[in-house]
């Protein structure tokens, strides 16, 4: 791919790619489409506070147009999520019209909608994935976050694509307090249905803020999941998710650096386009597909991405011996917990996070998302009260650089 945006500065040409890819490229490598923000579940920690339709959600017909540009621009795959995806009813269409337009498409899902069938159907479809998010390798940790009866709805898609003889297909878990002692048995769960894990990190986006603070792993877990993901990391998906935590040491499998707009973005549901499926924030806001020359112009010619896509070249990280290892964490975590982002992550495994988190002044505002579409009375906050689990995380399956050389 070449490089964009004449008047930056411009990507090196040899090096490591991952000193290119932070210069950004001309199509995303990690596209996450969340297509509704309905759900019919309401996560605790739901990332995109998804739960109601938006009105304004882009028509079969726009759909349909974004994947035409998807594969002008060749954009391989895309991770679609929401919300619940699979509660648009036309999803399945969508599905099939992506893929005859060469655009693969890796879906998150609670599990609600694949039954016998359904399952039968993908494991006969070529360039087609699925991820069952669950949260608990137990129904007890699970369906306090997730809600009564979303281990069971969750397992019994297992069952249901293992059955069809599905292959490759994921278990996807977000890393809590609650659940981190849990990854040898998710592991287990996992083999038994001849699937693969991804394990994510919880981020203080949406209505994961709500909980960050009491859910978020603490030091001690952070260190054992690293000796973890050091032993297992061969065979467990994680995305960009954990690389703060090589500044333990040993750098772990993956991409190095904060992808957004550089590798990243998400098209949210009406359209908009953000740096980072985490990030759905005016600040990280970049466009809409439905304005003129669409989500290319946005990707290739938006301030912001152009922005974000410079060096970073200042602030406490930059002096920190780790730097190189971690480059200062996820933009979004610093973001939300109201942090500066060239400052170190909430979550920095030198300690430097946590004495930023106590030293904000007492006036600091944690950014909110202008968006909510939580469902609202009675479940608003609370873990899934509607019967059954759910919400798509939204990081690509496979870290960005899977298969390239990362020297
Ligand atoms: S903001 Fe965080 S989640 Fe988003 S691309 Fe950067 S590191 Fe990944
Ligand atoms: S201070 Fe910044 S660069 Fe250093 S380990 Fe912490 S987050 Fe990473």
């Amino acid at each position: 791919m070449t490089a964009v945006l004449p008047s930056r500065p411009q990507r090196p040409t040899g090096g490591r790619l991952v000193d290119q890819f932070e210069y950004g490229l001309d199509a995303p490598i990690c596209l996450t489409w969340e297509l509704t923000y309905a759900c019919n579940l309401a996560c605790v920690h739901c990332l995109s506070s998804s739960g109601r339709r938006d009105p304004r959600e882009l028509s079969t017909a726009e759909a349909e147009a974004v994947i035409d540009e998807l594969q002008r621009m060749q954009v391989f795959y895309v991770n679609v999520g929401g919300g619940e995806p699979t509660v648009r009813p036309d999803f399945w269409h969508l599905l099939d019209y992506a893929i005859g337009h060469d655009v693969g498409v890796k879906f998150s899902t609670n599990g609600v909608k694949l039954d016998k069938t359904r399952a039968a159907q993908l494991a006969a479809t070529d360039y087609v994935d699925v991820q069952i998010s669950l949260d608990g390798a137990t129904a007890e940790v699970n369906d306090r976050v997730r809600g009564t009866g979303s281990f069971a709805t969750a397992t019994r898609a297992l069952e249901n694509l293992a059955e069809a003889g599905m292959k490759d297909f994921k278990v996807s878990v977000v890393v809590t307090r609650e659940n981190a002692g849990q990854l040898d048995e998710f592991k287990a769960l996992t083999d038994r249905y001849g699937a693969q894990l991804r394990i994510t990190r919880l981020r203080p986006s949406g209505r994961g803020a709500d909980v960050w603070d009491e859910l978020h792993p603490t030091q001690a877990q952070q260190r054992e999941l690293y000796s973890w993901l050091l032993a297992n990391g061969e065979q467990v998906l994680t995305g960009d998710s954990f690389f703060h935590l090589s500044a333990f040491g040993e750098a772990l499998p993956g991409l190095n650096l904060c992808g957004a707009g550089r590798v990243v973005c998400l098209i949210d549901p009406v359209g908009d386009v953000y740096a980072c499926p985490f990030a759905i924030h005016e600040n990280f806001l970049a466009g809409n597909v439905r304005d003129e020359g669409g989500f290319q112009r946005v990707w290739q010619q938006s301030e912001l991405f152009a922005d974000l896509r410079s060096p970073q070249t200042g602030g406490a990280c930059t002096k920190c011996a780790h730097f190189d290892a971690c480059r200062g964490g996820c933009m979004a975590a610093k973001f939300f917990t109201g942090l500066p982002l060239d400052g170190p992550d909430p979550e920095c495994v030198q300690g430097y996070g946590e004495t930023a988190l106590a030293a904000r002044d007492a006036a600091t505002v944690k950014p909110k998302s202008h968006l909510d579409h939580s469902h609202t009375g009675p479940v608003r906050g609370q873990p899934t009260l509607l019967g059954i689990p759910a919400i798509p995380s939204k990081i690509c399956d496979e870290s960005p650089l899977a298969g390239l050389d990362l020297r």
